[in-house]
Parts: structure tokens; sequence; C-alpha cells
């Protein structure tokens, strides 16, 4: 059996950006995923804000990895051809009490070394977002946004183009500590054992399960959902930058607010809710109803129409529903369970401290194995990087552009998502560059095919076939995100269509 230097459990942006940072230096690696791909966790369900780093405890791992992601992550999304954008954020009180709130909030963030920090008045705030509401408001300029899922994906094709091996469809469900019998850990999922020296726990909401297994069971964590709404591109304008409330003392997130994102939705969200099961990413009645409210407070242009979709995602929360607020990271190696790595309660701001916890991870492996950094590492990713025009979407490039594009591969002259113009280039690209089985939700991601007005509406046949046709995929194979999603059943009648034999 293979021993791995290191084997990381999840890959979600966590996971993927610590096997990426130690992709640089001599150590094998190995990514165990339970679902067909990455980031099909917290990672692609929330704000996607890349946070200034004011609302944490100065010294807290919360804090300190906030600021230091933030610094990195402009370069690191350049390297990685990911979409990226410094927005700015104003943080606004409307009354007495939050403008005080606001001065703390000011006092930690210079604390934090947030750069630019300031308190705005009202002429300020109108010139920054004209109509704006409230009284006086905190100016982060360095808050930005960025494309959660790409990002993860990029990090792990990045990862991937170094050497590091993927098991998707892997659960892990026990492990074996070394002791004298032997030297390494073993992890059990269903099908195989894998051997490794030491483990980094990035598993999200199943992290609090893998110190378990490991004979930690001082954690626990409660999920707490939290829901949003997806608006129509047409209000890409309306909204400067992004505009948040003055959380409380006890709020288990930062409040409902709007949020551009790098692709010209906005979204309004996210709720807050402790839940029970942590797999219930359902989003309610009440909630919409709260949030199609708070919208129509917030952008009274909005009209029933904007809103295209709802979806929710799960903070994997440290402090229990009566303490509310936040607790900090656990970044910690183990000294009762020596090789074991805990990455556990990574909950807002992770994506954004996503580049610093990788960088501390690097650090706790360097004190357990000696680490040599390799002067072969590729920064970029090779998969985009030598395909020069997936540096830039279809939709995205002008009209000669498109015209050389359409004479070099007649592939970019058929559009297969009307609502976000992808082609049918892209899409094969996308599906033969996954690391992991094909899914519809992992060429979603990789494009953004189905994510416009429509949802998929008109472009899911046309998918299905370019799948059967390019790929070999039959429709009884083909699922949204892996086993248990699937969306056909078999053929439902021959198909009078050009492309093939089923429908
Ligand atoms: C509503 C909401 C809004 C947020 N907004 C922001 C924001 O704007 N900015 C920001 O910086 N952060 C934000 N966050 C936080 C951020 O999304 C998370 O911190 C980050 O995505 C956590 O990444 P992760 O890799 O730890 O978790 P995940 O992405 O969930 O990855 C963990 C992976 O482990 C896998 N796994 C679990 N158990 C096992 C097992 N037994 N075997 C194998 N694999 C397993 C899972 O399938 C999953 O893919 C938000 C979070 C939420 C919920």
């Amino acid at each position: 059996m293979k021993i791995y230097d290191a084997v990381i459990v999840g890959a979600g942006v966590i996971g993927c950006a610590a096997a990426r940072t130690l992709a640089q230096t001599n150590l094998s690696i190995l990514v165990i995923e339970k679902e067909p791909d990455t980031g099909f966790g917290i990672s692609s369900k929330n704000s996607g804000v890349v946070h200034s780093g004011i609302h944490y405890t100065p010294g807290t791992n919360r804090a300190v990895c906030n600021v230091r992601g933030n610094q990195m992550m402009e370069d690191l999304c350049s390297e990685l051809c990911v979409p990226f954008k410094r927005t700015g954020k104003i943080t606004v009180a409307f009354t007495e009490e939050q403008t005080q709130s606001l001065t703390k909030l000011l006092e930690q963030g210079k604390a934090n070394g947030v750069p630019g920090i300031r308190l705005i008045d009202r002429e300020k705030m109108e010139k920054l977002q004209p109509g704006i509401v409230g009284t006086t408001a905190i100016y982060t300029p360095s808050t930005g946004i960025v494309s959660p899922y790409e990002l993860t994906i990029a990090l792990a094709e990045s990862a991937y183009a170094n050497g590091v091996e993927f098991k998707f469809n892997h659960t892990v469900r026990s492990i074996d500590i070394p002791d004298r019998q032997k030297k390494y850990f073993l992890l059990h999922t269903e099908t195989n054992t894998f051997s490794a020296k030491v483990i980094i726990n990035a598993a999200g909401l199943g992290s609090a399960d893998i110190a378990r297994m490991a004979g930690i069971d001082e954690y626990t964590l409660y999920p707490c959902r939290g829901e949003y709404y997806v608006l129509d591109k047409r209000l890409k304008e309306a909204l400067n930058l992004l505009i948040y409330p003055v959380p409380g003392a006890h709020d288990s997130g930062l409040g409902i607010h709007l949020t551009n994102t790098v692709d010209g939705n906005i979204l309004i969200g996210p709720s807050n809710e402790y839940i029970i099961d942590d797999e219930d990413t359902a989003t309610t009645i009440d909630i919409m109803e709260t949030l199609r409210e708070e919208g129509h407070h917030l952008l009274p242009s909005l009209s029933s129409t904007d809103f295209i979709r709802s979806f929710a995602g799960i903070r994997p929360k440290l402090a229990p529903p009566e303490e509310g607020g936040f607790r900090d990271f656990v970044i910690e190696s183990r000294r009762d369970v020596r090789g074991f790595i805990n990455l556990i309660g990574i909950e807002s701001p992770g994506l954004t401290a996503s580049p610093a916890i990788a960088e501390q991870v690097k650090e706790l492996v360097g004190q357990l194995l000696p680490l040599r950094d390799r002067k072969d590492f590729i920064q970029g990713r090779p998969v985009i990087h030598n395909t020069p025009f997936l540096k830039k979407r279809f939709s995205d490039c002008s009209h000669d552009e498109k015209k050389t594009l359409i004479s070099q591969n007649p592939d970019y002259g058929s559009i297969v998502c009307r609502c976000e113009e992808i082609t049918l280039a892209e899409i094969k690209t996308a599906a033969a560059r996954t690391i992991g089985p094909v899914t519809f939700a992992g060429i979603k991601y990789r494009t953004r095919a189905m994510m416009g007005r429509c949802q998929g509406g008109f472009c899911l046949q046309r998918l299905t076939e370019i799948l059967r046709e390019s790929f070999g995929i039959t429709v009884d194979t083909q699922t949204l995100k892996g086993p248990g999603t699937e969306l056909f059943t078999g053929p439902l009648r021959p198909s009078s269509c050009p492309l093939g034999k089923e429908s």
C-alpha cells in the first residue's frame, strides 16, 4: 500500500488550498472527498465576499487569517485566472446604538490591520451609492468578491497539475491511529484503505466527526443555515459596492446584505437559522418572503420577476444556538494524536482566509515532516494557461475575438446556454478537464451553463446530448451531482433528433 506523506480529508476551498500549498513541497499528497467533485459542500454556497477583517477579535485565527487571506487573494486569483474584484464595502448604521457599534468595529479593524478603513458621513455614502439610506458607515476599500466555486476548482486543478492525487466518491468512515504495531494512519472508506503519515482534517461540516474517528471528541458542530435569493443580471449596475448592516453582538452571521457576484448577479441573504440536519439545504417560504421584503427595502427598483433562484449554505458553527455569535477557527496540530491536524469550525470568513489557513497548515506539517520547496512547482493552471481562450469567457470577448475563436474552432459558433452565452467549445473543455466524474453541477460551476434566467430549462437537453455524443456518458448514468441525483431513469422514446437514439 502506498504511504502518503499527507492525506487531506475534504475537497472544499480549505482542503484544496492546503493541497495546492503543500504541493509546493516534496510531499506526496492525497485528497479524499465524499462527493464526486470539488466544492460541492459549503464552498459553493456562500456570498463569495473577500472580507476585509473588521468583524473579528484581534489576535484570533479568524482575524489573522482573514486579513492575510484578503492580502493574498488578488495575486492568487490572477495566478489561477479566477475572477476577482476589489469592490469595497460599506457597513451602515441606522440607529444611535449601531453608530456606537461602528466605532468598535473601526477600532477592531484598525487593530487587525485592515487597510484604508474609515468612518464616512452621509454625503460620502451618497457618493459611493446614490440613494442609500442610513446615517453613517464604515468604508472598507479592501473588501472584494470572488467566484467561490471557480476558486475551489482552480486550487484543485493547480494542485492536481503539481502531482496531488484526488479520490472522489470516497467517504472516510473510520481512522486507525498509529501505535506500536503500525507507524502510519489508516483511513478507511467504503471500498479502500489509505495510509498516511499526516492527516489534515478539512471536512467542513464533517470535521468534528473526522476528529472523533481519531479519538478527539471535544468538538461539536452546530449547523446554521443561510438562505439566499439570486437576482437577475438586469440589476447588475444597481449596486456600486457591497452594503452590509451592523451585526448585533449575538448574531450568528453578518446580517442580510446585498452582494454583487463576479458574474453580474446580486445576492440577497443570508438568513441565520440553527438546524438539526447538516445536509438540509432547503430554502423555505418564510425566509424567502423576508428576503423579498428586505430586497425591496434595499433596492426599491426590484421587480418580482428579478428573483431567479434560491439556495442555502450551512455554517459549521462551534458556537451553540444559546451562545450565538462566533467562536474562533480551530487550526491545530494535535499533541495527543501526533500527525493529526484539525481545521474545525471554518465558517465565514473561511473562503477569504483559505490561502492563509493553507500557509498555517504548511507550517504545522513542517513541524512533523521534513519539507523541501520544489523548484518545478507550476504556479498557474496548465489546463487553462495552455488554452489561451479559456482565460476569458466567450461571452466576455469582443466581436473580433469571437470571430477569431469561431474561425479556429467552429464549436465556438454553437451556443448551448443562451442565457449566459456559453458555447459548445466551453462545455466540451469543461467536461474534459473535470478531475473527478462528470456531473451537470460540475459543468455548471466550470462554465455557468444553466446559471442564467431559465436555470437550465432550455440547455439541459443539449447538455445531455453533448455528454453522450462527446464523452459516451449515457442518460442513465448522468447525474446532477453524483449518486442519488440521477436526472433520468432511461430512454423515454426513440429520439428523432440527429444527435442520438435516446431522449
Ligand atoms: C451562508 C454562508 C455564507 C458565507 N459567506 C462567506 C463569505 O462571503 N466570505 C467568506 O470568506 N466565507 C464565507 N462563508 C464561509 C465559507 O463558505 C466557508 O468557510 C468555506 O467554504 C469552508 O470551506 P471548507 O473547505 O472547510 O468546507 P466545504 O466546502 O464544505 O468542504 C468540506 C468537504 O469535506 C467533505 N467531507 C465531509 N465529510 C467527509 C468524509 N467523511 N469523507 C470525505 N469527505 C468528507 C465534504 O463533502 C466537503 O466537500 C460563508 C458560509 C456560509 C454557510
